[in-house]
């Protein structure tokens, strides 16, 4: 066998994966290197503005927002220019959990790429990127480049709130924190409570004079321990914990009042915050108040568009099993559960997420955009 054929061969092995082009993987670890960590808005709005000059200089349409909560930077980018609502809207971020200050210098070994936000999620964002890239001027894809979805995603609200990314026929959700074994296709709405105990302050000395609001919350804990609906073993239902427990300032003094935060996670479709506040209220007796929530996401698993993609997924992912799954975190579906469309996660082949040693596989990026491009045009899996 002559070397040449060899090559050939190996050469037509990888191209049925798709090789992924030096300049890309050059590209991928210049924005791994930007350190944006949530909290750090400097670092955010650096990454932010990175993937708008990518994207302008391959003459994709860019809007850069400014959110109105925290004045950091988030961008949109669109197939064709002034695409608001496309029929394809992909939702991925570009800040990442903090890291070792080594994370932030990217390296190869044995076919991976390791790095802060390699798998949770710079890598799927980048993909996307070059899926926009492919499809500018063609295809109707716009995407939402989050810049705070690991702190609540605010920035995505601020985008949605604005108008941008309501999609036309579904969205496609580019987050993942391991290897992509399945589709995910439902998140829980997050819920978060203040529930607050009023008793009789007083010396400590002499408890009998007073009504202590830390045992009348430690009962409330408890009722919601053993009261609140919570979600059996193979079930996709509503859970709560308390989180925080707290009150009194001086040890010798019962305090006049204590509090909790009691943390739900719910299914429920509307008014989801809001049931679920007085469900706490009625199983505590006490005075409940809503900190802040975001809503459920959950698509029908029968959907055409999540049928399609699932079988699309099978063919170019025959490795994994691609089955349709409800998780029980929030990602940023949450903000698209208004518009009714079939809504699902999608990622390439990474894994590490939050962890110290965190990748993406080089060779996987072209063939995930191979698949992303497939999704977004709307081909069939039987038709490629
Ligand atoms: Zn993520």
């Amino acid at each position: 066998v002559k070397p040449a054929f060899v090559l050939f061969a190996l050469a037509a092995v990888l191209s049925a994966r798709g090789v992924t082009p030096r300049e890309n993987i050059a590209a991928l670890k210049e924005l791994l290197a930007i350190p944006s960590v949530s909290t750090n808005i400097a670092e955010t709005d650096r990454a932010v503005l990175w993937m708008r000059d990518y994207l302008t200089a391959r003459g994709v349409w860019c809007v850069v927002e400014t959110s109105s909560v925290d004045g950091r930077k988030v961008l949109y980018a669109a197939t064709k220019p002034g695409l608001k609502n496309p029929d394809y809207t992909l939702v991925t971020h570009l800040d990442v959990v903090a890291g070792k200050p080594e994370q932030f210098e990217p390296f190869e070994k044995d076919g991976r790429l390791y790095a802060r936000g390699a798998c949770d999620t710079k890598g799927n964002a980048f993909g996307a990127a070059l899926t926009l890239v492919r499809l500018n001027g063609k295809g109707s894809v716009g995407c939402l480049f989050s810049a705070n979805e690991e702190i609540g995603g605010s920035s995505t609200k601020h985008l949605v709130d604005l108008g941008y990314g309501v999609p036309g026929k579904a969205v496609i959700v580019l987050d993942a924190s391991d290897m992509p074994l399945n589709i995910g296709i439902a998140c829980k709405g997050c819920s978060y409570y203040r529930v607050t105990a009023v008793g009789k302050a007083g010396h400590s000395s002499s408890p009998w004079k007073c009504e202590n609001p830390i045992y009348i919350l430690a009962e409330a804990a408890l009722k919601i321990r053993d009261r609140y609906p919570h979600q059996k073993p193979g079930e996709y239902g509503n859970s709560a914990a308390v989180t925080i427990i707290g009150g009194g300032d001086a040890q010798n003094k019962i305090p006049g009042t204590a509090e909790m935060t009691v943390n739900v996670r719910f299914t429920d479709k509307e008014d989801g915050i809001e049931r679920n506040r007085k469900l706490i209220e009625e199983i505590t007796g006490l005075k409940t108040e809503t900190i802040r929530g975001t809503y459920a996401a959950v698509s029908d698993p029968s959907a055409p568009e999540i049928r399609r993609v699932q079988a699309l997924r099978r063919e170019r992912y025959p490795e994994f099993p691609n089955n349709l799954v409800k998780g029980n975190g929030a990602n940023d579906s949450r903000y698209f559960g208004q518009f009714g469309k079939p809504m699902m996660s999608s990622a390439m082949r990474h894994s590490g997420g939050h962890a110290d040693e965190e990748w993406l596989e080089i060779a996987d990026l072209e063939h995930f955009v191979d698949y992303l491009t497939d999704v977004c045009q709307c081909v069939e899996a039987s038709a490629r």
